[in-house]
């Protein structure tokens, strides 16, 4: 069984046929992280509709954060409150510097997601976790996470630096690996360092990927690259990253 770590399913037109064509290649389970009240209602929402594939990841993406007035925020802030007993994980959380320009929009970026966290930790959830231009910053909340609480947290997209790949291996952080594989000979040398039991995949679709949205098909395409870099069969991939992605979800 295939299963993609980090997903927009809200975001995505014909979800249904969508999700269908995933099926049929082996994608069984998908990440549904949010990104505000509304994409959390929608969310609870398809997980009530598909609830065999999908696993809603609920949460206030930072960059989205930034767009609310204090009204906006707490309603959303409420909102995860109430719902998060229906998550199976906290996300898609975390910090955005390429939006939050100054000393201040970062400390309500940081407050939030400390707010957030507190919640993950009171309903024992995993993490789903975004760094843009705050890769340092992110890794070192997850670490602190994993070591104060036990449970796990995973880096989305975080292949930019073997250095701080090093440091999650050490620290057992998660990490997740998408379809830029596909492409990037600088990013499958940074995905080599991920040690294989702490690999996830995912597409974040609908992100574009070769200038169309991409979809959760992808996966085992992403997973046929990383037989190639690992230098093993698709099937041993496959029941590593299914694996991998259990001991993700319960063991502390
Ligand atoms: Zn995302």
């Amino acid at each position: 069984m295939w299963i993609d770590a980090h997903c927009h399913v809200e975001q995505i037109p014909n979800l249904e046929n969508v999700l269908n064509t995933a099926q049929k290649q082996g994608v069984r389970k998908i990440v549904a992280v949010s990104v505000d009240q509304t994409s959390m209602q929608q969310i609870l929402r398809l997980y009530q509709q598909f609830p065999q594939t999908l696993l809603p990841a609920l949460g206030i993406h930072p960059a989205h954060i930034l767009e609310m007035n204090p009204e906006e925020l707490q309603s959303n802030l409420n909102f995860l409150k109430q719902s998060i007993h229906q998550a199976k994980m906290l996300g898609e959380v975390g910090l955005d510097y390429k939006y939050a320009r100054n000393q201040e929009q970062k400390q309500l970026q940081h407050q939030i997601l400390k707010q957030q966290l507190q919640l993950a930790q009171n309903y024992a959830l995993p993490l789903n976790l975004h760094s843009r231009w705050a890769l340092r910053q992110t890794m070192e909340i997850a670490i602190h996470y994993k070591q104060y609480t036990g449970y796990n947290a995973l880096l989305h997209w975080f292949c930019q630096s073997k250095k701080l790949i090093k440091i999650c291996n050490k620290k057992n952080i998660y990490v997740s690996v998408g379809p830029i594989i596909l492409h990037s000979p600088q990013t499958i040398e940074v995905v080599q360092c991920i040690q294989p039991h702490l690999l996830l995949l995912e597409t974040d679709s609908p992100v574009p990927f070769h200038n169309s949205p991409a979809t959760p098909d992808l996966i085992p395409k992403i997973g046929e690259k990383l037989a190639q870099i690992w230098n093993t069969t698709t099937e041993k991939v496959e029941q590593q990253i299914e694996e991998n992605f259990h001991n993700f979800l319960h063991h502390r």
